[in-house]
Order: C-alpha cells, then sequence, then structure tokens
C-alpha cells in the first residue's frame, strides 16, 4: 500500500480522497444503452463467464442481464483472478465506460462489486469509490477496502484532531464547511451539493496555504537577508544614459529599473523576476543595472544559457560601453586556456567590472573580488541550484535579476514564483509591427519559398527552422541535413548564400556561422531551435517553422519573437502537415490569432496543464492533490485577496485569530506524528 499509492499513515488515509461516488440508487436499465451512452451505472445478474481467445487475445467475457437487456463485460487483464472471484448467478453492480463491439454494448474492465437490491432501498447515501490499482486489488486491498478503512478511521477521529487551520473571518466571510466536516463530507457526503461545497472548502485551503506559505517565506527573506547596497546613482550610470541611450526607454524599461533601483538600495537582498515578452528590451534593463552596480563599486555578472546569445550579449554592450571608463569580459566553455587565466586573475584582482558568460561562470575556479550582482538572461535554462552557487561567491549574497521572456501566467506567477519580487515589462519599444502568422501545409512549400524570395529580394533575411525530432542527434542531423538540401534547392549560390547551425556543430564553427547571417553575408539562416533563445537579427523579417505541430506555444512564440525586431513588416509562417491532432491544431490556431506572449502562456498552461510548464517542475507548488490552478482560477484569485489581507494586517501571524493559522503551517513543516499503517 504505501509503495503503491504513497499511503504511509492513518493520516495519509484520511486524504487519499475518493475520485467518485457511487450513488447506488441511481442505476440505469441496461436496455436503455445506445452509442450515445458514455459513462453508466447498471445492475443484473450475472449469466454467463467465459475465456475466449488464446495468448495476447486472451479475455474474459461476462454477460450481465437485468430485466430490461443484456451487456458484456470484459476483461483483458487480470482474466484469473475475475474468473475465480465471479459468480455465474450472482448480482452485480457495475460502472463503467460503454463501447459498442458488432453492435453489441459491452465495458471493458468495469467497476463491479456484489450487488443486493433490497439492502439498499431507502438508502441514498453517496459511497466513496478510491483510486486503487491493479496489484493491490489482486491483494484484496479494493477501493471497497479502502472505503471501509476510512469510514472506521472517521469513527475514531474527533473534531479536534483534524482542527480548523483556516482563520474563522475566512471561514464566515466564504460560508466554507469547517475543516473536519469538509474532509469527512469529501469521503462521506450525503448528497451532491455537499459534496461539492467541501471539494471547494479543500480546494481553497491548498492554494489558500500554498500562497500564504510563499508569502510567508518572500517576507522572511525581505525581513532577514541583508544585501549589498546600491545607493548611489553614479557617473557611469549617468553618463550613460545621457550620452550613450541608443533609444528612448520605455515607460515600461524605466518602471523596472526604477523597482530594481529600489530594491537593490534597500539593503535586501534583491531576488527578482524581469518578465518580459521577446523583444520588449530585457537587455537594456541589464545593462542598466550592472552600471549601477558597477557605479556602487561591485562587480556584476550577465550569464545567459547559450554561447550564442552570450557572444551576442557581449559584442552589443561592448560596443554600447566602448567609450566609458569600464571593463566588459567574456567567459565561455570555449575561451581558450590562456585568455581564461587572464580573465579570472583579473576578475579575483577587481579589475574586470562586468562578466558576460555562459555556466561557465558558475565554476568553482571563478571568484570575484565583489560580486554585487548577478542577471540570469532565459532563466528556464538554469537550475534554481546553478543559482544557488552563485551566491556563495560572495560573503553577502548579491543581488539576483532573473530575466525571462517565456511569461508565466499570473495564475502560476502568485502560487509558484510568490517568493520572488517581480516585474513586468508590458510594452514593447515603439514603431513595432505585429508579426503576421500563416499556417500553412507542406505542399504550399514551393510558395513559401517564393515568398522568402521576394522578402530577401528587398533586402531581409529569414530563418528556417528545423525541430529537434528525435532524441537520437543523429536522426536529427540527417533530417535538419535534409532539410537544408531542399532549401538549397530553392536558392543556390552565389545568387544566396546560406547559414546553418546546429547543436553538433564545433562552437568555433556555430559562431561564424551565426556571425555571417548576424552581418548580413547570409540571407537565410536554417537551424534547429539552438537560436531559439535571445538572438538579435533586426533585419530579419521571416521566420519559417517546419514541422511546426512538432513544437510547444512557448517555444513557437519564442522564434516567433526571433523577427520582428525591426521596423520592417515581418512575417512567422508555421509549416505542418495535413494531419494535425486536436491540439496540434489548437495551438497553430492560437499562434496565428494572437501574439501575445501572456495569452499564449495561458493557453499553454491549459493544453498542457501546470506541470508541464516550464520551470515549475521542480518548485513543487503547482502539485496540489484536488486544486488546478488552470480550473480554479477564480479560486487562486480569491485566496490571494485574503492572504494579502491577512498579512497586511497581521505580517508575522501574531494574532490570536491567526493562531490556529500559524500552528498548522508550523506543524505542516515538522510534520508526521501519526502512526504507520504499512
Ligand atoms: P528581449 O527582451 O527579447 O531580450 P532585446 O533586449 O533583445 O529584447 O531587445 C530587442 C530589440 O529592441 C533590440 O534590438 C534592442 O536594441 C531594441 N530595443 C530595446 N529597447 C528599446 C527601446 N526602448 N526603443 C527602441 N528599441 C529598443
Ligand atoms: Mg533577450
Amino acid at each position: 500500500m504505501r509503495k503503491e499509492l504513497s499511503i504511509h499513515s492513518f493520516r495519509d488515509l484520511l486524504f487519499h480522497y475518493p475520485y467518485r461516488h457511487v450513488d447506488k440508487t441511481r442505476v440505469s436499465p441496461i436496455g436503455g444503452v445506445d452509442p450515445t451512452t458514455d459513462i453508466i451505472q447498471v445492475a443484473g445478474k450475472l449469466i454467463s463467464l467465459d475465456v475466449v481467445g488464446e495468448k495476447r487475445g486472451k479475455r474474459l467475457i461476462g454477460k450481465l442481464r437485468d430485466q430490461t437487456g443484456m451487456i458484456d463485460l470484459i476483461w483483458f487483464q487480470g482474466v484469473t483472478w475475475f474468473q475465480k472471484n465471479l459468480i455465474v448467478g450472482q448480482s452485480y453492480l457495475v460502472y463503467g465506460k460503454v463501447t459498442f463491439f458488432n453492435s453489441t454494448p459491452q465495458i471493458v474492465h468495469p467497476e463491479i462489486e456484489v450487488w443486493s437490491p433490497d439492502k439498499q432501498e431507502g438508502k441514498s447515501h453517496l459511497e466513496p469509490v478510491y483510486p486503487s490499482t491493479e496489484k493491490l486489488r489482486t491483494r484484496g486491498l479494493s477501493g471497497r477496502q479502502i472505503a471501509k478503512l476510512t469510514e472506521v478511521l472517521f469513527q475514531q477521529v474527533k473534531e479536534k484532531e483534524l482542527s480548523e487551520n483556516l482563520p474563522e473571518s475566512v471561514i464566515q466571510q466564504l460560508k466554507l464547511p469547517s475543516r473536519y466536516l469538509a474532509l469527512r463530507q469529501i469521503h462521506f457526503p450525503s448528497n451532491q451539493e455537499e459534496y461539492q461545497r467541501a471539494v471547494h472548502r479543500i480546494k481553497f485551503e491548498e492554494i489558500f496555504m500554498a500562497q500564504m506559505r510563499m508569502n510567508l517565506r518572500r517576507a522572511a527573506r525581505h525581513r532577514f537577508s541583508r544585501g549589498v547596497v546600491f545607493d548611489k546613482v553614479g557617473d557611469l550610470f549617468h553618463g550613460f544614459y545621457k550620452n550613450h541611450l541608443p533609444f528612448e526607454l520605455t515607460n515600461a524599461q524605466k518602471r523596472v529599473i526604477r523597482e530594481i533601483r529600489a530594491d537593490a538600495g534597500s539593503g535586501k537582498q534583491m531576488n527578482r523576476l524581469l518578465q518580459g515578452d521577446v523583444g520588449s528590451g530585457k537587455t537594456m534593463v541589464a545593462l542598466l543595472t550592472m552600471l549601477l552596480a558597477v557605479d556602487n563599486g561591485y562587480q556584476a555578472c550577465l550569464m545567459a544559457p547559450t554561447e550564442i546569445l552570450t557572444k551576442q550579449h557581449f559584442t552589443t554592450i561592448s560596443e554600447q560601453l566602448k567609450d566609458l571608463p569600464v571593463s566588459v569580459a567574456l567567459l565561455t566553455g570555449s575561451t581558450k586556456t590562456a585568455a581564461r587565466k587572464k580573465i579570472l586573475a583579473e576578475l579575483e584582482a577587481g579589475e574586470i567590472q562586468i562578466l558576460i558568460g555562459t555556466h561557465a561562470v558558475i565554476e568553482d575556479a571563478v571568484k570575484f573580488k565583489s560580486l554585487g550582482i548577478v542577471i540570469i538572461d532565459e532563466q528556464h535554462r538554469f537550475g534554481v541550484a546553478q543559482r544557488a552557487r552563485l551566491w556563495e561567491k560572495a560573503t553577502l549574497p548579491p543581488h539576483v535579476l532573473v530575466m525571462t521572456a517565456t511569461p508565466i501566467p499570473r495564475t502560476l506567477a502568485m502560487t509558484a514564483y510568490g517568493d520572488l519580487d517581480y516585474s513586468i515589462i508590458d510594452e514593447l519599444p515603439p514603431g513595432r509591427q505585429p508579426v503576421t502568422t500563416v499556417h500553412r501545409l507542406e505542399n504550399d512549400r514551393a510558395r513559401v519559398m517564393e515568398f522568402i524570395k521576394a522578402e530577401i529580394s528587398l533586402g531581409r533575411q529569414a530563418y528556417i527552422i528545423f525541430p529537434l525530432i528525435e532524441e537520437s542527434d543523429k536522426l536529427d542531423y540527417e533530417n535538419l541535413m535534409r532539410g537544408y538540401d531542399t532549401v538549397k534547392g530553392y536558392f543556390p549560390e552565389p545568387a544566396y548564400w546560406i547559414s546553418m547551425v546546429h547543436g553538433k556543430q564545433p562552437a568555433v564553427q556555430k559562431e561564424q556561422n551565426m556571425h555571417r547571417f548576424v552581418t548580413g553575408d547570409t540571407q537565410i539562416m536554417v537551424s534547429t531551435t539552438v537560436i531559439e533563445v535571445g538572438v538579435n537579427v533586426p533585419n530579419a523579417s521571416v521566420m519559417v517553422i517546419e514541422s511546426a505541430e512538432k513544437f510547444g506555444l512557448s517555444q513557437l512564440h519564442q522564434l516567433r519573437g526571433r523577427v520582428g525586431r525591426g521596423a520592417d513588416k515581418s512575417y512567422c509562417v508555421l509549416i505542418t502537415s495535413s494531419k494535425l491532432g486536436k491540439d496540434a491544431r489548437e495551438r497553430m490556431k492560437i499562434m496565428v490569432q494572437t501574439s501575445n506572449g501572456f495569452e499564449i502562456a495561458e493557453k499553454d498552461l491549459e493544453l498542457r496543464g501546470p506541470g508541464e510548464i516550464e520551470g515549475t517542475r521542480q518548485s513543487g507548488m503547482v502539485n496540489f492533490r484536488l486544486a488546478d490552478i488552470v480550473q480554479d482560477k477564480p479560486i487562486v484569485e480569491v485566496a490571494r485577496k485574503f492572504v494579502a489581507d491577512i498579512l497586511e494586517a497581521d505580517p508575522e501571524l501574531n494574532s490570536a485569530e491567526n493562531l490556529q493559522l500559524k500552528n498548522y503551517l508550523q506543524a505542516q513543516r515538522d510534520k508526521n506524528s501519526w502512526s504507520k499503517i504499512s
């Protein structure tokens, strides 16, 4: 039981919720079953039970009859066990999904239990049905047995052992059932309405507690964590702002910089998540923040996930700072030994003020003299553990600014990232035109290529992206090569030049190919998703994504974000096969309809579920037993409001009214005193 369902104690059993209830008074006539019937509960006599077929086709067929008709019950698994335990002539209550086979209705792997009609009379209460597993069932621990255990357990558990954990005012305002009542009714409700109320209460509690914990953690960090202080805005920042800023900042960029300045000047350690859609200008925010650090006598480090992106940041930033007295260095996995040695020495001496690099910067050998801030670009590629390592590089932990263009839906951010402070750039630089997105099928490819030709003749450039299809690098490579040959067929040298970048290339070659595209020597970039994040070539106006159905929404959005960065009208073409699954079709539709990253993130969350959104899995904050932050968005909002109000009035939960809440949160931390059952 422990292994199969991870139930270790009696207490766990209370929280092993039924997934449905049987209402034994609701039995349908078998004769009423027709092809539109979905899930049904019927009762009748088992009139035969036979094993048919052999080996893999072997199955057990039972025939169940009531006064109105007959239905087949089929088992492919557990044949021997069911054959031994079911009795012909006995009445059974059966539940399951109806399918039709040769116009005969059947239920495959039904839930089944002995039915005694007279005993049920007048008894309309809902009986819980619990998840069990095949293995437990064959050992006699079925969902029924779990129900019995739970029933016995509830006779013994007193209300005070499941005491209330929400403040009284919350219970009253929202008219929630008490915790004890809700837990009992979720197992043994007397009607559907009672059950729904219980479920609602438990969901609310789960979300409320998660948010409460997050907020308390953030508050504790604010109270206790000392950080380096960036309190002055000095010559570098001012000098750059006045004389070298290549464009007017957007209001959103200005606001975020103000937020960062206030935070980093407060004496607390900043731990901030900066979200901004692709192309919203996060790099400039990073640059100004780093100048602020240097102005205050600290070093700054900007970390990006790929060599290409790192190199690009280095080039742009060095160029923008070339007239200012600040020294910038680049450190990646391919930095040569001699150069690397020099950089390490200069870093430790404090001569390098800004370090830009890949994860090579978190190797132990890299030591800073006085690291004041770490900026992590495109966070979803870096593990939390890696982040933490950087902190140990200074006596006072440096500020951390995490930048991401994969928008995190609000509901998720509130729940899973609640312990980070949070800034949003919700505005694109002026003059951007939305990227026109179209969906084309493979047999339109020739026309798509003609379109690229037309754009190139106007002096523009194009990306053509191929997906990573298989786990195997080799297959990916072959797929890309085939694609490259096709593209080459349409765009022969010397009229056209093509860059190709993929994961198997040596870094130097990747670099060169990328560089040729950036400088406009090549008009077309054929690539796998290595260019996915961050790359900035404003002259590129077409993004073609081959086998677009193989990509997730946020990835498609990222890729599309590579175009539409200049003043030219840009296009994104999603090429797919004509046979598309429902989800893939939905993804294409969403991409064509909207270019708003936050909207796309919400859809992505709906389609994939929270566990699949990058960066959330390890947070463990979205794995509720009952609540689902997509479907229960309204509850998330309500809980957030209550949590905020409570903490505003009583930040450390010291009042009498919040005592039970505080105790509960504490007990959760150092649980588990209940006895073990298995
Ligand atoms: P991202 O947020 O995706 O990292 P970047 O920082 O790469 O975006 O910026 C995208 C492009 O927009 C760059 O070419 C950058 O120079 C330009 N840019 C950034 N901020 C502004 C602004 N306020 N006005 C005009 N162009 C800007
Ligand atoms: Mg970027």
